[in-house]
């Protein structure tokens, strides 16, 4: 048991926080006032993160990623955090690895090119009538000829403004519930399909998030991904390490980055002749978050070993989904308690991370259905959830 980073570890981290900050954190703040990033700067961006070897850093080698393991990818991730959701799309790539379950062909026209930076994708699983329970969506793909037609909606989409094509779930057999579900690859400019209205949200400014539309969408053979009726269990499969990475990972870091920012202004501001942080429910808010963090952290990387040594860890990565959203939940009020009126007003990024952290608790699935997992997973057995000497036997 060794927690100590290696020397490329040690680079790895260096090099994304140092790029973070020379630049994308001087972007922030336009992107919070215009609502968007210009595309000449996301490919401006891309160029430099690329020429670092920071892009699509999940995917093997072999297709042009940069092959870390899932210890060091959630390092990444962690300081990836430390800059905002569409920053991070541009700059280091959003390459789901639902993609590497494709065929030679779609890997060719598809995960390539998304490694490259030449295309961008998002995920469209979630309908007005279908959140949490995904299986119970209507969009519907019914069989014709030799390919499918592709009727419903979709809505909530990450990134569909900007996406080039777009991995869409659908039921091809009604009578077979969640194994009635597929999973199709859908390029944006197909007839019938339209990328419907920006849905305005409370955070995360810059990054777009669509209703989608499909009536009457002729779609090939070569547009279903993985088998047909195991949409939903191909999802399961690839996106747990998506969940672990984009959400629980990048929680760690934001809240590492926030708590030093805490502590920086509690030295700083002065009240009643002290710096606030000389007073004692000041530190208080400052230890419990520092608890927090390195007990996240801790339960990434372990979690991030397990996956690298070739288990599933379902359980654990809903864990740690919950553990880590809602720490940086508690993390992030505190902030602003500890920042004052300076915390609430625009001025600040404060406010900012404050509505930014709130998503974390809701997608990817909530922390209700990430608590469900895990009491399913225990009483399955799974007590390696809290027991890891039972686990190791
Ligand atoms: C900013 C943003 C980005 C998103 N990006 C994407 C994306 O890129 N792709 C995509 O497909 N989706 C995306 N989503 C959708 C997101 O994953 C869903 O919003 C989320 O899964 C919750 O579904 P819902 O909103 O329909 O809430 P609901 O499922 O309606 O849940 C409402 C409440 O009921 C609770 N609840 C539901 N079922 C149970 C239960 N069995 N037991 C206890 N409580 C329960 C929930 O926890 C929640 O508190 C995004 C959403 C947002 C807001």
């Amino acid at each position: 048991m060794d927690f100590s980073l290696s020397e490329e570890q040690h680079l790895l981290v260096s090099s994304i926080r140092g790029f973070i900050e020379s630049e994308l954190r001087p972007l922030e703040e336009g992107i919070e006032k215009t609502g968007r990033l210009a595309d000449d700067v996301a490919s401006e961006i891309r160029a430099k993160s690329q020429e670092l070897g920071l892009y699509a850093v999940n995917i093997p080698t072999k297709y042009g990623g940069g092959g870390l393991s899932v210890l060091d990818w959630m390092i990444a991730e962690e300081q990836f955090g430390r800059t905002s959701d569409i920053l991070v799309r541009r700059a280091f790539g959003n390459v789901y690895e639902i993609l590497l379950e494709g065929t030679d062909a779609q890997i060719e026209t598809y995960l390539i090119p998304a490694v490259r930076g030449d295309r961008t994708f998002s995920v469209a699983f979630t309908e007005p009538e279908a959140g949490s329970d995904a299986a119970a969506i209507k969009t519907r793909a019914v069989r014709k000829n030799d390919g499918w037609v592709l009727n419903g909606s979709k809505h909530f989409i990450s990134d569909g403004l900007y996406s080039d094509f777009f991995i869409v779930t659908a039921v091809t057999n009604p009578d077979a519930g969640a194994r009635g579900i597929s999973t199709f690859i859908l390029d944006k400019g197909l007839a019938g399909f339209t990328v419907g209205r920006d849905q305005p949200m409370m955070g995360l400014k810059g990054t777009s998030h669509v209703e989608m539309h499909f009536e009457n969408v002729k779609l090939n053979e070569g547009c279903l991904l993985g088998k047909e009726g195991q949409g939903l269990k191909l999802a399961l499969a690839t996106l747990g390490r998506v969940r672990l990475a984009q959400v629980s990972a990048r929680a760690v870091g934001r809240g590492s980055m926030i708590l030093d920012s805490c502590l920086r202004y509690s030295k700083d501001r002065r009240q009643f002749g002290s710096p606030i942080g000389e007073f004692q429910m000041i530190q208080h808010m400052l230890a419990d978050s520092a608890m927090e963090i390195n007990a996240c952290r801790l339960a990434l990387w372990q979690t991030a070993s397990r996956i690298d040594a070739g288990e599933e860890a379902r359980g654990a990565i809903s864990m740690l989904k919950v553990q880590a959203s809602e720490m940086l939940g508690r993390v992030v009020d505190r902030a602003v308690q500890i920042y004052g009126g300076a915390g609430y007003c625009c001025d600040l990024p404060i406010e900012r991370y404050y509505r930014d952290a709130r998503i974390a608790r809701i997608y990817d699935g909530t922390s209700e259905i990430h608590r469900m997992v895990m009491a399913r997973q225990m009483m399955k057995g799974d007590v390696g959830l809290f027991d890891i000497y039972e686990q190791a036997r």
